[in-house]
């Protein structure tokens, strides 16, 4: 019998996470007061969240400890299974090895519940009583609801209202594990009555949701905030999956030489990149990290590095990224993890420096490999990670032609079991290749006034 899964046990969970911004040798540019437009420090950004994950935001600190809480959590999914795809191999007829790990184990179906279960834990620690978050297509919603009942503080999540009817099951996730979901634009927030004024039937938007939620953090002293992307430290709570799949490669007797992963904000990428990259900055490995993002909100492939808000009412501090511009509205598409016009501000300054790679892929050519990989594997990817599929079989095409074998490893962050809608849609033939065009793209970013940087 082939090897076909390797797996670790708990005990090898990682003691720590790994934080890059100590290894960059372009350190990221500090975030902008929205007003004033002068650096902030971290002070500004205590009413929103606990100083133990203000502190890990602005770490230059290389290992951050895990705490024994949240090991002991993560020990109840984690560490996650990697997988040799033999069937894919054979089915690609390539000469690449083709590995991937696997997130969808967790309890809420992603990898988001990695740092859901970190912040709840330091909101704990910090007695804070009540988190609110956005969620879109639900998975950081359910992820958050599940981490916040572990450590019995109440969830408020504002889901875009479109979603919350057009995904039922998302919401009564969120409901099993206790939490209080809301469809946004609500009449409880100013932000939210403000819309319903002038749009009573406001479908919605994350921008709007971030407004409502962060405007009932600030204004309750026992209420935080909480973000599933885009952040530094949520992107390093993500390394455990990188951490894992490192030694995991390692057992396989293999080293990627290709690292692959579906960009949204950049959690899941970096959580699986990053400590490959460290590979690159301590050994002088030169492994290449692709980020997978979707034609239809192309941030990294065709957007520009700027100083951008991370919300469209532009409430939030102004930070460094790559950005399509915050008043960019992408079409539907189904990968509703990927539709965000920014990107974090640790990923964009690497991309800036050469240190990353990114590609885009239509929705069509994502569901294909995305079909073509669940009869080869068994697992129904999520819409998003259809995307790191399809980048998948591009690169072992390319090894077909060249005749050379290559190790290529990728994250297949969820699973798309509440995501048949969009299967469905696919297999009646309603999804088409979809591209912004260079008009739209320059449209948005005409209208930008935000600091541009040197
Ligand atoms: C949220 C999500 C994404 C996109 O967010 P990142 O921060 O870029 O990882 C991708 N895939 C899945 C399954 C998600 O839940």
């Amino acid at each position: 019998m082939q090897e076909r899964k390797i797996t670790l046990t708990e005990k090898e969970i990682p003691e720590n996470w790994y934080n890059i911004v100590a290894d960059m040798p372009n350190k990221p540019l500090p975030p902008l007061h929205p007003g004033t437009k002068e650096p902030i420090g971290p002070e500004a950004l205590a009413p929103l969240f606990p100083m133990e994950l203000i502190k890990q935001e602005v770490s230059a600190e290389k290992w951050v400890a895990i705490p024994e809480e949240v090991r002991d959590v993560y020990s109840m999914w984690r560490p996650t299974p990697l997988y040799r795809a033999h069937n894919l191999e054979k089915m690609l007829d390539t000469p690449a090895k083709i590995y991937y790990k696997y997130e969808g184990v967790s309890p809420s179906g992603s990898h988001k519940p990695n740092t859901a279960v970190a912040q709840a834990f330091y909101n704990k620690q910090e007695g804070v009583k009540r988190i609110t978050t956005e969620t879109g297509a639900g998975q950081w919603g359910s992820a958050l609801s599940f981490a916040c009942n572990l450590f019995d503080i109440e969830c408020e999540v504002y889901m875009v209202k479109i979603s919350y009817h057009q995904k039922p099951y998302r919401k009564l996730m969120m409901n099993t594990w206790g939490a209080k979901v809301f469809a946004s634009p609500t009449d409880q927030t100013d932000a939210g009555r403000k819309i319903l004024a002038e749009n009573p039937d406001s479908p919605g938007s994350l921008g709007i949701a971030i407004s409502e939620a962060v405007e009932r953090a600030a204004k309750d002293e026992q209420t935080k905030y909480s973000l599933g992307s885009v952040l530094n430290h949520v992107l390093m709570h993500q390394t455990i999956i990188g951490q894992e799949a490192l030694v995991q490669m390692e057992k396989a007797g293999d080293l990627p030489d290709i690292v692959v992963a579906p960009f949204g904000g950049g959690s899941n990428f970096a959580g699986l990149a990053f400590p490959f990259l460290r590979l690159n900055f301590d050994e002088g490995k030169n492994i290449r990290c692709i980020a997978s993002e979707p034609s239809s909100c192309p941030k990294l492939t065709r957007g520009i590095f700027r100083y951008d808000f991370g919300d469209t009412v532009g409430m939030t501090p102004l930070l460094p990224m790559y950005t399509l511009g915050h008043n960019f509205v992408p079409a539907p598409i189904h990968a509703g993890g990927l539709r965000y016009h920014g990107a974090g501000v640790v990923v964009s300054q690497l991309l800036k420096d050469n240190y990353i790679e990114a590609v885009a892929h239509d929705q069509l050519e994502c569901f294909e490999a995305g079909v073509a990989f669940a009869r080869a594997e068994g697992i129904i990817p999520a819409p998003e990670a259809n995307h790191a599929v399809a980048t998948v079989f591009r690169e072992a095409k390319k090894a077909k032609e060249e005749g050379v074998s290559k190790t290529i490893l990728f994250n297949l962050c969820g699973h798309g079991n509440f995501d048949m809608k969009a299967y469905e849609d696919y297999f009646a033939g309603k999804l088409v290749k979809h591209e912004v065009t260079a008009e739209e793209i320059q449209a948005s970013l005409a209208g930008l006034d935000t600091p541009v940087i040197g």
